[in-house]
């Protein structure tokens, strides 16, 4: 019997395959995906996350295949900019997603962890109702129960068995969407990430390896939005300072599209069922940590998954809540802020104020949404 069986081969459900793995823990990941696979994101790893990684053994691979980030640059419409270098050596990376995640799932199946692809959750097996005892999977057109002692949704912010479940929900508002690409002769790029923030939407820009950048640009739907590829391209033609770097801008990939993009979730799980990454929740793109939630976010449903198996806990929900809190609280706080802040006229025209008069406010935002704190003092820390 599988003891573990983890919904969904992102970086959170990776992650967890690779710890429980590590430990000896009879392990089985499954992802409705066949990798490598694409996935619509900023292809970020912040330093935080890299300091995770680094944790965990798995950033030598990561950091041969990716471009440094020595920071990130802020840009406002009116034309002000603000650039800020993590300093003292710290650096992210930038990869697309298709690579890391294929890297973070070689790894966990190297450890020792089962990996089914093309297999697709469809629902939990409940037990009296109360506790869930595995979930139903469909793969290769046949539907087989997978029973297991302890469950992890790693499933993403559509996460099947959170939804299902009733543990999480999209919220009313903000209602935002993300279109993105991947785009050939952007001019400008540097060993920086952008963020450029405008009233009512924003655009995200990063460098990859082999001259490609990620484009993604997030906003609110209005009318045109029934061509995503048509409001990206008219979005960036339209902005007094990006239109100059994208005339000679060619596509290279398809256009991706998908939103809303937040997610609530009331807890971390329910007995039998821990939940993982964006499954437990999911506030905005615009801070760039949301591998950083998968990637810590696996490790602590891996050790809560351990107390199960080991002292046959069944209040490890409740423990793993608690410890997300205290690993995520704050920082969750700071992303739903600034969510608020970039969400409206007046709280983004505050914000470029601010930022005028005193540049260091920004920097040291883009610090805090770096994680730089855990880069500084080594992410096991963070799980003593
Ligand atoms: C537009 C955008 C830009 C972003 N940019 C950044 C960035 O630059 N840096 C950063 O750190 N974060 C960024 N994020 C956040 C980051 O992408 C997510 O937080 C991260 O992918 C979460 O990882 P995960 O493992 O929880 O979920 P995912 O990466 O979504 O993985 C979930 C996996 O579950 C599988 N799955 C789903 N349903 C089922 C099912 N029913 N059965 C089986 N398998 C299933 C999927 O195929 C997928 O492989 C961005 C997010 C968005 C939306």
């Amino acid at each position: 019997m599988v003891e573990v069986l983890i919904v969904g081969a992102g970086p959170a459900g990776t992650t967890a395959a690779l710890v429980l793995a590590r430990a000896g823990v009879r392990v089985l990941v499954v992802d409705r995906a066949r990798f490598p696979r694409d996935k619509l994101c900023g292809d970020t790893v912040n330093p935080g996350t890299l300091a995770w990684l680094r944790a965990l053994r798995l950033d030598d691979r990561i950091e041969r295949e990716s471009l440094a980030l020595d920071g990130m640059m802020v840009t406002s419409r009116s034309g002000q900019a603000v650039v800020s270098d993590y300093g003292r050596g710290i650096r992210g990376r930038a990869l697309p997603r298709r690579l890391l995640d294929l890297v973070l799932l070689e790894a966990a199946a190297h450890a020792g962890a089962r990996v089914e692809q093309g297999a697709r959750a469809t629902e939990a097996i409940l037990e009296h109702g109360t506790t869930v005892r595995g979930a139903s999977i469909l793969a290769r057109g046949r539907r087989t129960r997978i029973p297991a002692r302890v469950t992890i949704a790693a499933d993403g912010r559509r996460s099947t068995l959170a939804f299902s479940l009733g543990l999480a929900r999209q919220p009313a508002a903000p209602r935002r969407w993300a279109i993105g690409m991947y785009m050939t002769d952007v001019a400008g790029l540097s060993a920086r990430g952008e963020m450029h923030l405008r009233p009512g939407h924003y655009v995200g820009i990063a460098p990859l390896p082999g001259g490609l950048a990620n484009v993604c640009l997030v906003v609110t739907p209005r009318p045109g939005f029934g061509d995503p590829g048509a409001l990206l391209r008219a979005t960036l033609s339209a902005d007094p300072i990006l239109s100059e770097r994208f005339v000679a801008a060619r596509a290279a990939s398809p256009v991706s599209c998908l939103g809303p993009l937040a997610v609530d979730a009331s807890c971390a799980g329910m007995p039998g069922l821990l939940l993982a990454g964006d499954a437990a929740g999911f506030i905005d793109p615009m801070t760039g940590d949301g591998l950083r939630f998968a990637v810590q976010g696996g490790v602590l449903a891996a050790q809560a998954a351990l107390e199960v198996l080991e002292h046959g806990r069944t209040d490890a929900h409740v423990r793993l809540a608690r410890r997300r809190a205290e690993a995520f609280a704050a920082k969750q706080r700071f992303n739903r802020t600034l969510r608020a802040l970039i969400g409206t006229r007046a709280g983004l025209g505050l914000g470029q104020l601010a930022a005028r008069l005193t540049p260091s406010l920004v920097r040291s935002f883009i610090r805090r949404a770096g994680d730089i704190d855990l880069a500084v003092h080594g992410a096991e820390k963070d799980t003593a």
